[in-house]
């Protein structure tokens, strides 16, 4: 029998896979996964998702070749490489999960006019042209979104094929580079995704209260797994559906991919132009003391040092730091868009940008400008014991709960720990401005 090309590229995983699954049924299968130079050194190149992509493909070529398969790695430019391979296996169509971006479309454009192909969704829990207003347009507020989004049919979560077959012959396969992160990251691969997903199945139901402080463990340190496609999004709202606020997350990852769907723009350009025209400041140091974590505000700090550390940060404190680079200091939020694509393993086009510009006030759906968080505060009220502070900022560990937030200056001074880089209530003064300049106002 023929055999199809299965094409993995962010869903390196078996279960609940609608693209594998039909490839599959149709008979063998060659899976192929393309080292696209797009990937290891495009626009946002990683060491972080580099090395976690790669150490995922070693795990997935191990899983396939326990069901009897193999992984066959090329490098190239993917509409080359897919044609050539099926010239040499004679495969009679390639398989692929749908992607969102602008480069993945036209990447896929391209691929869909050099081979015969089937495309399948399984990167969302649902599709862009299934989340439309009644007049057919497009949402770009989330509240009705989510509510729309709720009524869509979903399919049924597949299981991951019991054996797969081979065909006749191998093609040749380029063997994995190494890669070396920078930080210390989570295991790679499906089966410790899987071991991920059911330690928070348990934990869900209390998701909604705590999700929201950087030093609880409350969340689900899912996003790699979903970025990566080591898990599903559709089997993760499934098993976690006793959080209705943690099925909202997962609606707001929709809700962005769906975002930058119909407006490709945002990838370069704020939401709402009149606030492309914010004036943004330029200060080499001061970026240099945000990326570092040496803000000399306590939460900002913690949350970036955290960031560098490990590749991820907690939802909250990314919120924080994004508003005070972009209202504090004034900086464009696409310098912290790119600073964040360059460590996060789970840095992704939809929701880095949709975050970033709901931080800034440009996107859809924004928090307004006039609303600034005070990094003070914040930390008081979301780290309200400072575990997270001393986590991050050993220099801090034994500053007592009252000062850990906003440490006197004396006490500053003799534990090295910098002073605050700028005013906040001054600089919220030059933000709001600023953004009224933008605004005509
Ligand atoms: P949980 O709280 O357990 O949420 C479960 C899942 O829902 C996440 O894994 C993620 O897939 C999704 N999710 C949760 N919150 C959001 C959100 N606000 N927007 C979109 N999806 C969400 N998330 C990324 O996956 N990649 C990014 O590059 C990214 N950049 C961000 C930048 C900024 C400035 C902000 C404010 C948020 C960003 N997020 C990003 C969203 C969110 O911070 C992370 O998804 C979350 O912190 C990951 O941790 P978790 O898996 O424990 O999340």
């Amino acid at each position: 029998m023929t055999p199809s090309l299965l094409w993995f590229r962010r869903d390196l995983r078996l279960t609940d896979h609608p693209a594998l699954s039909a490839a599959a049924e149709a008979g063998p299968i060659i899976p192929v996964f393309i080292l696209d130079d797009a990937l290891l050194k495009g626009k946002w190149p990683s060491p972080n998702r580099v090395h976690f992509m790669l150490a995922c493909l070693r795990v997935l070529a191990s899983q396939l070749e326990e069901k009897g398969s193999r992984l066959i790695v090329r490098h190239g430019h993917p509409a080359r490489v897919l044609r050539e391979l099926v010239e040499e296996t004679g495969a009679t169509r390639v398989h692929w999960q749908r992607d969102y971006g602008p480069y993945a479309r036209k990447r896929d454009a391209a691929v869909a006019e050099a081979v015969p192909h089937q495309e399948h969704a399984g990167q969302l829990i649902c599709e862009p042209e299934d989340v439309l207003t009644g007049e057919g347009r497009p949402y770009s507020v989330f509240t009705p979104y989510r509510r729309r989004w709720e009524t869509v049919p979903r399919r049924k979560v597949l299981r991951g094929p019991r054996a797969l077959q081979a065909p006749d012959h191998w093609p040749r396969s380029d063997k994995l580079p190494e890669a070396r992160a920078v930080s210390e990251l989570p295991a790679a691969g499906e089966p410790e995704a899987r071991k991920r997903l059911a330690a928070f199945v348990p934990k869900a139901k209390d998701y909604a209260e705590q999700r929201n402080f950087p030093g609880v463990n409350g969340t689900s340190h899912l996003s790699q797994d979903l970025r990566w496609g080591l898990l599903s999004p559709l089997e993760v709202a499934e098993r976690c559906d006793a959080s209705d606020t943690y099925v909202s997350e997962l609606c707001w990852r929709d809700f962005y991919y769906h975002i930058l769907w119909h407006h490709p723009r945002v990838v370069d350009h704020a939401f709402r132009e009149d606030l492309d025209r914010v004036r943004w400041h330029s200060d080499g140091e001061l970026l240099e003391a945000w990326k570092e974590g040496r803000t000399g505000f306590p939460i900002v700090d913690a949350a970036m040092r955290q960031l560098k550390a490990t590749g991820w940060m907690h939802n909250r404190a990314r919120m924080i730091v994004a508003s005070f680079l972009t209202k504090d200091l004034l900086i464009d939020w696409r310098v912290g868009e790119k600073h964040f694509m360059d460590l996060l393993t789970d840095g992704d086009l939809a929701s880095n940008n949709g975050g970033w510009q709901w931080a800034a006030s440009t996107g859809t759906d924004p928090q307004p400008y006039f609303r600034i968080f005070n990094p003070t505060l914040q930390g008081k009220k979301f780290d309200p014991d400072g575990d997270y502070v001393r986590q991050w900022v050993p220099e801090l560990k034994k500053v007592d709960k009252k000062h850990i937030h906003d440490p006197p200056l004396e006490v500053r001074k003799h534990l090295r720990y910098p002073e605050p880089v700028v005013d906040h209530a001054e600089m919220r003064g030059v933000a709001l401005k600023a953004y009224e300049k933008a605004l005509g106002k």
